[in-house]
């Protein structure tokens, strides 16, 4: 099934990066969706892991990751840790992820996802992503996955220069995926795709 997802949802559209494309066959989509949801993990669709949160499209995981360009040698930051699959991706492709999860079960559940299928270059960290991870910083990429208004500054401060940002942008009641690219210390932008993400927060959603 998973082969299978490649082929018509992945490479049919237009994903070209042979390391991203070896890196969704890799992970184990199943393993990151709650059980009775399993058997839905290879559909063209995000899926509910509870809390009001959703694991994203395998389309969207493989475009946004194709997008950052990344290199084995890279370190990056996910804001949105959720099932943690988004993590496992970028796992596959750089060398070190770190990511951070506002809803503390979720997180957990995501530390343990992660450790039992034997990732140890992802870290994971329960707590509001604005504020970035100041011990790890620079990143060579940023990926957000939950849409705020704007970029938070501190995330800005911890990208490397040249580096690259990757975010789903509210505006009204739209949401743009947008890239980012620093030169001389400031963000240039580039509008990509209309998209749907959760809200980006500032406090955790407590309902399960
Ligand atoms: N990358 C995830 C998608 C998760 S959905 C995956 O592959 O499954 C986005 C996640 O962002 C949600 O779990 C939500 O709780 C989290 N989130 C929202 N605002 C946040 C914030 N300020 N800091 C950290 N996580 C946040």
């Amino acid at each position: 099934m998973r082969v299978r997802m490649v082929e018509e949802q992945i490479i049919s559209r237009g994903i070209t990066d042979t390391d991203v494309i070896k890196a969704l066959k890799n992970v184990p989509r199943h393993a990151f969706v709650p059980s009775e949801l399993q058997q839905f993990a290879y559909e063209d669709r995000p899926l509910p892991i509870g809390y009001n949160q959703t694991i994203s499209q395998p389309y969207i995981v493989a475009y946004m990751t194709e997008l950052l360009n990344l290199s084995p040698k890279d370190k990056v930051l996910e804001i949105g840790t959720g099932s943690g699959y988004q993590a496992a991706i970028l796992a596959e492709v750089a060398k070190e992820v770190y990511t951070i999860e506002i809803v503390k079960p979720l997180g957990t559940q995501a530390t343990h996802t992660l450790d039992s299928l034997g990732y140890e270059n992802v870290y994971c960290k329960i707590g509001d992503g604005y504020h970035g991870w100041e011990e790890h910083q620079p990143y060579d990429a940023i990926m957000l996955t939950a849409a705020p208004e704007s970029i938070p500054e501190p995330l800005i401060n911890q990208l490397k220069e040249g580096g690259s940002i990757i975010a789903p942008i509210k505006t009204g009641f739209h949401q743009q995926l947008i890239i980012y690219h620093k030169k001389n210390g400031k963000l240039r932008s580039k509008q990509l795709i209309a998209v749907r993400f959760v809200p980006f927060t500032r406090e955790a959603n407590k309902q399960k």
